[in-house]
């Protein structure tokens, strides 16, 4: 789960991570007041979207005075921002964070993430700060510096001292920026984080080393023991077929294509995928509807796949292991009745009680296109969808 920039920094700050002052804004006069709070000669207006590179996009606006401050909060809300993370759709603005403006010496980054080679949370640092890390990454790789933490002792300050001299931070700050990144960790590791970065950590003329921006993400699985950041979850920011999806438990992820897919098992959702791809088709979702899905969690799916405007086709690829045949096809059939078909549809069925399933197909009316295998039902399905 991914939260906003100003709620990251709220949480940061609770573990002596310093942040610079500020307050959120839903509308423009609430922006003006809160630069009024703030009472600083420069404030800067920030768009609050689950996507990053907003600052290269124009979502980051220095103001120096109350006026500009209005000027561009009247632009920024509503405004629907595109960023390299945004993907070509963008994402609509409905919240500012109005912060104070800050007199930056320099900008670096740092990172924590679980590494998966090592099976540690790792963190990096790098004097690289403020441009996209990824570059960095392909580009400089010389200019990351890393730590692995064994999760026995946590992050050292000695390790966290090594970081800080390693970037450069400047000497009379390096106890400033050890206790930046203790505190960061211990943030990651209270609130079962997946990951968190800073880019920019900077140093400031007045001698501060500040989180200029924020991201956390949480780890799902560990969100049942913590109500206060399940709170912070802004439903307005996510794909609302996801939200929908796990309302049923069922495991959905939303892609760029526009066949739809309806496979159980995680295994055979991912081959799925691959073999539309291999034919020259795009998917437009993974879907796993599980093991023993009941009729109305294969309703739900296949809804919820019928409700995306870029399904141009639906492809069924089931095995009936501890799944039945029968029940997946009762859910396709009372879908379609719900909320009419009206895409092509290719079905392959296999495994325990394939022909109750076929012949609930057959009966229903509903044009139905059978496949033999995957291979087949794959070429059928990116064939109609041309
Ligand atoms: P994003 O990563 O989405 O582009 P950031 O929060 O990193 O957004 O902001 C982009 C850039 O804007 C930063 O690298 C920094 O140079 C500048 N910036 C952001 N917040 C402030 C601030 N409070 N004071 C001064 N400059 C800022
Ligand atoms: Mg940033």
């Amino acid at each position: 789960m991914n939260i906003h920039e100003y709620q990251a920094k709220q949480v940061l700050k609770q573990y002596g991570v310093s942040v610079p002052e500020g307050h959120v804004a839903f509308t423009v006069d609430e922006a003006v007041e809160a630069a009024e709070k703030l009472g600083t000669d420069v404030v800067v207006v920030k768009a609050q979207i689950h996507a990053g590179g907003r600052g290269k996009a124009g979502g980051v606006k220095v103001a120096r005075s109350l006026d500009e401050v209005r000027t561009y909060a009247s632009e920024l809300l509503g405004k629907v921002l595109v960023t390299h993370q945004t993907g070509p759709e963008g994402k609509e603005v409905k919240r500012l964070w109005i912060e104070q403006g800050c007199n930056i010496e320099n900008e670096y980054y740092i990172g924590v993430v679980v590494d998966r080679s090592t099976g540690r949370v790792v963190i990096m640092a790098s004097e690289e700060g403020g441009t996209e890390i990824e570059e960095v990454a392909a580009k400089t790789p010389e200019k990351i510096f890393t730590e692995v933490i064994d999760p026995a002792v946590g992050l050292m300050p000695f390790q966290a001292r090594k970081l800080a001299y390693a970037i450069n931070i400047p000497k009379n700050l390096v106890n400033k920026a050890v206790k930046f990144m203790l505190g960061l960790y211990q943030a990651f590791v209270d609130k079962d984080c997946s990951m968190a970065e800073i880019n920019p950590l900077v140093t400031t003329k007045e001698g501060d080393v500040l989180a200029l921006d924020a991201k956390l993400n949480f780890d799902s699985n560990a969100l049942f023991r913590h109500p206060d950041i399940v709170e912070l979850r802004d439903l307005s920011e996510e794909d609302e077929k996801e939200i929908e999806a796990s309302k049923y438990d069922l495991s959905y992820i939303s892609l760029d294509g526009n066949i739809g897919c309806m496979v159980n098992g995680a295994g055979l959702a991912m081959a799925t995928m691959d073999i539309i791809k291999y034919y020259g088709g795009e998917p437009a979702n993974f879907l796993d509807v599980g093991g023993g899905a009941s009729t109305e969690k294969v309703t739900e799916a296949f809804k919820i796949i019928l409700s995306d405007p870029k399904v141009k086709g639906i492809f069924v690829n089931i095995f009936g292991g501890i799944m039945k045949c029968d029940v997946i096809a009762n859910g396709i059939v009372e879908a379609a009745k719900q909320v009419g078909l009206n895409v092509p549809l290719v079905v392959r069925l296999e495994g325990t009680n394939v022909e109750l399933g076929k012949q609930i197909l057959n009966e229903s009316g509903l044009n139905i296109i059978a496949a033999e295998s995957m291979a087949d039902g794959a070429q059928k399905i990116v064939e109609l969808v041309k």
